[in-house]
Formats: structure tokens, C-alpha cells, sequence
């Protein structure tokens, strides 16, 4: 799946980062939000996420915190890994 500005999404579970903190994700990693019902992607602040809940928050548990902003829906939202191109 190609986002623009060129960012690689996968699902998380396709992923060996899905075990990962925000602690151990690497910085180039993005996190993105996709709505399982009305597919809505948005963009998650890591860095705020780590200062409220702290650096030892896994992406599963994220993923389950996850509630669309356009419908409201809180299940079944899909936490997606971007990766920034490194330069
Ligand atoms: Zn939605």
C-alpha cells in the first residue's frame, strides 16, 4: 500500500513491530489509524501518546485505544506502520 509522500503502510500484524513500545519502534517509524468501518485514515501522534501514557506503550495497546474521529467507531481499528524515507 503506497500513502502519499511516498510513506510504506503495512498492518500492523504483517509486522514484527507489532510487538514493539514506542520505547523500542524505531524514530522513522510513523503510526497511522485506520478506521474499520468507515476506512478513515489519520495520522497518531506518537510522541504525544508517550508523554501521556508513556514510552512503554506497546502498538497493540494503541491499536485498542484507537476511536474514529469521523464516525465514531472504536473496534476494530487497524494501527498501520509508516516508514519516513530516511535520508
Ligand atoms: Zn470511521
Amino acid at each position: 500500500m503506497r500513502h502519499r509522500r511516498g510513506i510504506d503502510l503495512a498492518p500492523r500484524g504483517d509486522t514484527a513491530e507489532s510487538a514493539s513500545t514506542l520505547e523500542t519502534l524505531p524514530e522513522w517509524y510513523v503510526l497511522v489509524a485506520m478506521c474499520g468501518k468507515c476506512r478513515h485514515q489519520a495520522p497518531v501522534d506518537r510522541r504525544q501518546i508517550a508523554r501521556t501514557r508513556g514510552v512503554g506503550t506497546s502498538l497493540l495497546a494503541i491499536a485498542g485505544m484507537l476511536k474514529c474521529r469521523r464516525c465514531g467507531n472504536a473496534t476494530g481499528n487497524e494501527l498501520l506502520l509508516g516508514k519516513l524515507p530516511r535520508d
